[in-house]
């Protein structure tokens, strides 16, 4: 059903560019069809060929249902950067081959096609959407005149962590990666270490032309100078956070999630990220049908990051040592999970635990797995997207960062909000993830112990919070909920700038 937003004369038009980042895209597409499922609303999503396929059936639904949403196609410059033909989206890089720099120098060759289309779009755009790592649509935006909302992956926890320690400059007086800080003036008293935040915060100690601190320094330039920030959060969730964010970014903060939540039915929970198998997911359904309720662990470390060979190698043995069933989605493959299968076909791994384990190898339906009812824990890199899904479904969790913000996201949901436990991790991974040494950072006894601590007695009080706090999710997107009530006031303020 049609949201009213109180209209206005003009029809907001918004043109809505995500980045080929799956966790960054999934989220973007979402807002995106919430944004047609208000009243009047007309958007237009910009992306290329192969990712217009992985979304063009969840959005044939939407238009199915009368909502405007349309997609441009945008060329995709594959060849002309470096890259093998059809890699248009992150998780398509091969492994082990560094090519991440090539894939970002073709998104920003995009940049003229972004432009041409903004200019022939009829209606004209009311403002571009575009994810917060675009920053070059922020020049876009100001060159033709029209206003550009930053979309942001993340919670407002750890984009205000980051401000926090990015303006203070605490990095450049902490002494070694590993020795502990607080971060400067937030609401908690939350302890890190250098090794966890320098890859999501800025340097002090790099030089001013080191494309790391460029790179971090226009992301929050142009986060700030944006007209305004839509977040997959719900103001409930993190409030003191929300209100600090909100004064960063001259009061123009709008919390519309979780996101995943617009996935109402099983077609478009199924539909959600990618044309997926059908028989694989069933396959993980029928399996879960065969579980008690709350019983089985479900593992995940999201669309990107690789553990080391012998790190999975432990976790599979925690998990064994567990013995509850667990669902286990290995990952994106490369040398690291090759390595991984080797080892377990020799130990006998899957082999031993058939029944009681399923390892999924690709594409996992997340959003349904974590919404079965057998379902009782969940241990995971602490993605925002992955940490909000597992909120929403009111499911515990084991906390294993591996990147980025993933830690300061950790330390929401172990030390604010007391809905998981932490596997202690202080140390950032390669973001290839392929040519880190074959270390063991957590050890199998360590993980069956926190499973062990979010799914027995000792667990009551977590998985009563994360209870509550699901509840609180499901009605910040009801009607009335805060929401819903921000994206409606979203629409209206566009409206208001909306070009006859
Ligand atoms: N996801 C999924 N199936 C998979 C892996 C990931 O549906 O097999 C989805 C997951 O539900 C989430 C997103 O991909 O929406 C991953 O985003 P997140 O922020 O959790 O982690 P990232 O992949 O960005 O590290």
């Amino acid at each position: 059903m049609a949201i009213t937003a109180n209209q206005s004369r003009q029809q907001p038009h918004f043109m809505v560019f995500p980045i080929m980042l799956p966790g960054h895209m999934i989220p973007l597409i979402d807002v995106a069809r919430m944004l047609a499922r208000c009243d009047g609303v007309i958007v237009t999503v910009l992306t290329t060929p192969v990712n217009a396929k992985r979304f063009r059936p969840a959005l044939d639904r939407e238009r199915r249902c009368g909502f405007k949403i349309r997609e441009h196609e945008l060329r995709f410059p594959c060849v002309e950067a470096g890259l093998p033909e059809g890699c248009e989206n992150a998780d398509l890089i091969p492994k082990g081959q560094n090519l991440a720099a090539n894939f970002m120098a073709a998104v920003g060759m995009l940049r003229p096609q972004v432009e041409e289309a903004v200019k022939q779009s009829k209606p004209p755009p009311s403002c571009i959407v575009s994810d917060m790592l675009l920053t070059w649509t922020a020049e876009v935006a100001a060159g033709l005149n029209i206003p550009r909302l930053v979309f942001n992956g993340s919670c407002c926890f750890s984009d205000v962590c980051e401000a926090r320690i990015s303006d203070s400059e605490i990095l450049g007086e902490v002494g070694s990666e590993s020795e502990q800080f607080t971060v400067p003036e937030v609401p908690h008293n939350i302890q890190v270490c250098k090794s966890q935040v320098k890859l999501c915060t800025t340097d002090p100690n790099l030089l001013d032309d080191d494309p790391r601190k460029q790179w971090s320094v226009k992301i929050r330039q142009t986060s700030k100078s944006a007209y305004g920030v839509i977040v997959n959060s719900f103001d409930e969730l993190e409030p003191d956070y929300v209100k600090e964010y909100r004064k960063m970014h001259h009061g123009r903060v709008w919390c519309v999630g979780p996101v995943s939540l617009c996935n109402q039915n099983y077609q478009d929970q199924s539909l959600r990220g990618y044309n997926n198998n059908y028989s694989d997911q069933q396959e993980c359904l029928k399996w879960l049908d065969l579980q008690a309720p709350g019983s089985v662990v479900y593992v995940s470390l999201g669309s990107m990051a690789a553990l080391s060979p012998r790190q999975m190698a432990e976790l599979a043995m925690g998990l064994e040592s567990n013995k509850r069933p667990f669902l286990w989605v290995l990952g994106k493959r490369g040398k690291n999970i090759d390595a991984f299968e080797d080892w377990n076909v020799s130990s006998g791994f899957e082999q031993r635990n058939r029944g009681r384990g399923l390892l999924v190898r690709g594409w996992a339906p997340q959003v349904l797995i974590l919404s079965h009812t057998s379902i009782g824990g969940f241990l995971t890199h602490c993605g925002w997207n992955s940490t909000l899904e597992a909120i929403s479904a009111k499911v515990p969790m084991v906390t294993l960062p591996l990147i980025a913000e993933q830690f300061l996201n950790e330390k929401l949901v172990v030390e604010v909000l007391g809905i998981g436990v932490s596997l202690g991790l202080k140390m950032s991974i390669d973001w290839d993830g392929e040519d880190k040494d074959d270390v063991v950072m957590v050890k199998n006894e360590e993980i069956n112990e926190a499973i062990d601590k979010i799914m027995d007695e000792r667990g009551i009080e977590i998985r009563r919070k994360v209870r509550e706090l699901g509840e609180m999710a499901k009605k910040a997107v009801q009607k009335g909920g805060s929401s819903q009530l921000n994206l409606i006031s979203l629409v209206q303020n566009v409206s208001s700038f909306a070009q006859p």
